[in-house]
């Protein structure tokens, strides 16, 4: 045997590994995964689990997809790699597929990640004002809680204080606004007395500001990876018109909420909204490929036409839009045409929201909230004064799960005061038994360790 032969996977994985956003000391034991089928992940030990968050809320069409990796090798050995400084078939295909999806016309920049999807939008809206005349309008105002990206500007408008600490100071003329979060309404309103005080905070923001200086409002439909904080309906038609009162863009982050998570193509079209840019990725191509995409509005697009100089956007990714990424991308989108997601994934809303409703009655459980075939558990210690549940019974609860064969996720560690919300976001071809599968485990946890 080779010395590495000899080592085990663990000792491996711990000689050489850099773990995603884990403390020292819980990077040790990684589930080490082998293979995957459908919606179950096997460890190299030959352990099964249920994957109730699709890997990273992108596994949407699930891990078994054969359609997915032939168009990957097709595109492979038909044309590998050129940059979109030119063009390729693919590229177009799914950008045209991208404006299709969204209605109305948009010119697409392909890149690899949310983050670069979101860098791209952000200078897009910066270099959109400069052309018009208003180079004074560089801020942008997301939310706290929010999470778009791991660098640069994504960061900064990033509303997780955990992922920022070190790395500061970040780009500057990033703002944030409390959240649309209603358990713990940041204005202190209840359910009746709610007149969308948050929406309109940004309106405030704005005017203090002096609107002249700001660029752009980023914000997914929904805020997912910090906790499932769903607004009260008018709150995204409420934002789009205070942006267009003062004459801001609106960048609607789709990375999570993008090709049916919501029921819907895009999460935005749940509501009566049309954003000036769309960002994109995770589920662009059901996970197998990196892909990401920025689609701008034709009214924004047409103002980077003209002759000048320093009139176009000035911006080059090597592997944005890799053709092989592309091809995936355009027969992700097809099956899910194929095969009408849509009806399946709003079949699976319902009876997750049912298997939801139950958990109510559950002592630890303080919220349940979802959004499409999206969801989150908020876990407290005691009901009346809403304490969340301390981190280490939370990880019991996941646990707990995963000994029983299946994967829940955890709003991370990246809010000091809310790491206590359960995720769910299951791909989009389990079956309804493993879906009361996920939710037996989740009863049988909080029932355990209550
Ligand atoms: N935006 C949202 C809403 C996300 O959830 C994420 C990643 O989880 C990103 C952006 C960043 O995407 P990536 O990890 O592909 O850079």
């Amino acid at each position: 045997l080779s010395e590495n032969k000899a080592l085990t996977w663990i000792e491996r994985d711990r000689e050489h590994m850099w773990h995603h956003m884990q403390p020292f000391a819980s990077s040790q034991n990684p589930m080490i995964v082998a293979r995957a089928e459908r919606a179950t992940l096997y460890d190299v030990e030959g352990n099964a689990y249920l994957d109730a968050m699709s890997g990273l809320w992108c596994m949407n069409l699930g891990y078994s997809e054969r359609a997915l990796a032939d168009a990957a090798y097709e595109q492979m050995v038909t044309m590998p790699y050129y940059p979109l400084s030119q063009s390729h078939l693919k590229a177009i295909e799914i950008s045209e597929k991208i404006s299709d999806w969204l209605g109305g016309k948009h010119h697409i920049f392909l890149s690899n990640s949310g983050t670069e999807a979101n860098e791209t939008a952000l200078k897009i809206a910066r270099q959109y004002h400069a052309l018009r005349g208003e180079g004074t309008r560089y801020k942008v105002i997301s939310r706290y809680r929010a999470y778009h990206g791991n660098a640069g500007s994504a960061l900064a408008a990033t509303g997780q204080s955990i992922r920022k600490q070190n790395y500061e100071p970040l780009t500057p003329g990033f703002l944030h606004v409390p959240p649309p979060y209603c358990y713990r309404c940041p204005f202190g309103q209840k359910e009746d007395s709610c007149q969308l005080e948050c929406a309109s905070y940004y309106d405030q923001v704005m005017t203090w500001e002096g609107s002249d200086t700001v660029a752009a409002v980023i914000l997914e439909p929904v805020i997912t990876g910090g906790g499932v904080l769903v607004p009260k309906p008018g709150y995204l038609e409420k934002v789009r018109e205070i942006c267009d009162k003062h004459g801001v863009l609106m960048i609607v982050d789709e990375v999570i909420c993008g090709f049916y998570r919501s029921g819907e193509r895009f999460g935005h079209q749940n509501f009566h909204v049309k954003p000036d840019i769309v960002t994109m990725a995770k589920g662009i191509t059901s996970g197998y490929l990196p892909l990401a995409a920025t689609a701008v509005r034709d009214e924004i697009f047409n103002v980077f036409k003209g002759q000048g100089e320093f009139t176009h956007l000035r911006h080059l990714n090597t592997f944005g839009g890799n053709p092989s990424a592309c091809a995936v991308a355009a027969k992700t989108l097809e099956l899910m045409e194929e095969r009408q997601i849509g009806t399946r994934v709003r079949a699976l809303m319902e009876r997750m929201n049912e298997r939801l409703e139950r958990l109510r009655d559950v002592p630890l459980v303080g919220d349940v909230r979802s959004f499409g075939f999206l969801a989150g558990v908020e876990l407290v210690s005691n009901r009346a004064d809403k304490t969340p549940l301390d981190p280490t019974v939370m990880g019991r609860v996941l646990a707990h799960c995963k000994q029983r064969g299946v994967i829940v996720g955890r709003n991370g560690d990246t809010v000091p005061e809310g790491n206590n919300v359960l995720t769910l976001s299951p791909p989009f071809i389990v079956t309804d038994e493993e879906l009361d599968r996920i939710f037996d485990a989740i009863e049988s946890a909080l029932h355990t360790v209550a």
